[in-house]
């Protein structure tokens, strides 16, 4: 279903204004129901991003954001958040149409955005910075500031929800940004200007440019002005960005790819497992980058689950995203549908094949697939090893926690991993040998935006969370203050030093 009053042209918006590109190029973007275009984007390359980042760092040099009391800029963030809530059905509308996502999905996006706002609204107001006395000596403390203009570059899962999550921290610190929305998704991206001007950010803070991640993107990351660039993304971008951002010592935080594994032992509550399980990689279509996309299961349970699990899968509700009881809907792009399919294929020779499998057979149209469940599978598989980013699970046997955990790790990603078991030190202990930034235990992926976000190995560097995100966006600086008298070693005070 196509939304009432859809834009078909996307501009940039930089210095408070929408703008085209300075050379007039545009992109084509698709709903992926249809794959028609419905819209053009602006597309942005080097001049255009030049153009954003001296409006965001003119708002940087000359204020106010940067040095404004964090409780005055908390008020602009707490009303954003409220600007967000407002344009709820809007948005779930706009990114379910433009993403694929179902929208019963999409709804909760504009409710996690809006407190992300919240969250570090009252972080900035409620963190104090670090003192350190020697007494009768000295007293040192560290004053925070903003390191500069932010460049925030996203993926097109979740776009307008993940760009929230740098915007706010970002913003928080006191960083004016330049964001690069995914150019799959541009759309819900063109809420944000109404929702800053709603919110009363001030001109130059927040600057919007559309593009193709090797021209806008690569531009952003090559800007000497950019001190930052926060990418969530593929891996083997992120290793791009972070050759290009070497040249100019910029700071990174990295959020890539993962595989991540579900261990599930025999003793563990099935039922719950295995609602878990299929939540965990059929939700969001698949594409989600902590999807539990590997599930190890005990072999005492190995069949019973297999047969439980695909059954499950082959009544899930594949459908137009906008029917509230789709709970898989179209993938985001032919392009990225055409790469999982070709996934697909590959599994036939690599597992047994209990679900799915292609395209279901009503959808004639569309990037449609089949909730896909392959068991048996080996490790060396290619569909156990890399990442597919769709609905896909491959399921593997164990008969011991050391292979269980061996399995678990026998791949380059380290985002999430998931263990399922009643065994309370097992839980632990498995929990603790998990190569991952992030292990639930007994729980599908449920965070509270305290707790640190991030992944080892090859997906990602640094984490991003709570007050993480604040140390990522500002610069320690420390004054040191003598108390008393500093005595100092006294060079040159000897009146014959230069002749003896
Ligand atoms: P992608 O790497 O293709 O693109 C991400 C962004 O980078 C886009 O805006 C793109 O335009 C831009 N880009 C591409 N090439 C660039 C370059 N050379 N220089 C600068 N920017 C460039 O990723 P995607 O396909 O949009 O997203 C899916 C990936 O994101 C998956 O691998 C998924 O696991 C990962 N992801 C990770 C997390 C996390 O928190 N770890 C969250 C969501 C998605």
């Amino acid at each position: 279903m196509t939304p009432a009053d859809l834009p078909t042209h996307l501009p940039h918006f930089i210095g408070g204004e929408s703008v085209d590109s300075v050379s007039g190029a545009t992109f084509d973007v698709l709903d992926p129901v249809s794959n028609r275009p419905y819209a053009t984007a602006a597309a942005g390359d080097r001049e255009d991003v030049a153009r954003a980042v001296r409006a965001a760092r003119t708002a940087f040099t000359d204020g106010p954001w940067p040095t404004m009391p964090g409780r005055a800029r908390a008020r602009i963030l707490f009303a954003a958040a409220d600007a967000v809530e407002a344009r709820e059905d809007r948005l779930a509308e706009l990114e379910s149409f433009d993403t694929g996502l179902p929208i019963t999905q999409a709804r909760g996006q504009a409710k996690r955005a809006a407190e992300n706002f919240r969250f570090f609204a009252d972080l900035i107001v409620a963190r104090g910075d670090d003192a350190y006395s020697v007494p009768g000596s000295q007293l040192n403390y560290v004053v925070r500031r903003p390191v500069g203009v932010a460049g925030l570059i996203t993926p097109w899962n979740t776009p307008f929800m993940l760009e929230s999550w740098k915007l706010a921290p970002a913003l928080a610190s006191g960083c004016p940004v330049v964001l690069k929305p995914a150019e799959f998704t541009p759309l819900s991206a063109s809420l944000w200007p109404g929702i800053m001007a709603d919110a009363g950010l001030p001109s130059g803070v927040f600057n919007l440019v559309n593009g193709i991640g090797e021209d806008a993107g690569a531009a952003l990351v090559g800007h000497p002005d950019v001190p930052l660039i926060s990418f969530t993304g593929e891996t083997t971008t992120g290793k791009v960005i972070m050759r290009e951002a070497a040249e100019n010592l910029k700071g990174l935080s990295m959020e890539l790819g993962g595989k991540s594994p579900v261990v599930v032992f025999a003793d563990c509550d099935l039922e719950a497992a295995l609602d878990s399980t299929l939540f965990g990689v059929f939700s969001l279509n698949g594409e989600r980058c902590t999807a539990g996309s590997r599930i190890l299961v005990e072999r005492a349970i190995y069949e019973e689950f297999c047969e439980r699990y695909a059954e499950r899968a082959r009544r899930i509700v594949v459908g137009d995203p906008a029917d509230p009881a789709t709970e898989v809907g179209a993938l985001v792009h032919p392009e990225h549908y055409e790469r999982v399919l070709a996934y697909v294929e590959t599994g036939k020779g690599e597992g047994r094949l209990l679900a799915g499998g292609g395209r279901p057979e009503q959808l004639r149209e569309g990037n449609y697939l089949a909730p896909t469940v392959f068991a048996d599978v080996k490790p060396d598989a290619r569909i156990f090893q890399e990442e597919i980013f769709g609905p896909v699970v491959a399921i593997t046997p164990f008969d011991t926690e050391t292979e269980a955990i061996d399995l678990a790790n026998a791949v380059r990603y380290g985002l999430a991993g998931y263990v399922w078991t009643d065994n309370l030190k097992r839980g632990h202990r498995v929990a603790g040998a998990i190569e991952a930034g992030m292990v639930w235990l007994n729980s599908h992926n449920i965070r509270d935006l305290r707790t640190p976000f991030g992944g080892v190995k090859n997906s990602g560097v640094g984490h991003e969370g709570g007050h993480r995100s604040i140390d990522f966006y500002t610069d320690e600086h420390i004054v040191h203050v003598a108390l008393g008298d500093v005595h100092t070693p006294r060079f040159g005070a000897n009146p014959d030093g230069a002749s003896r």
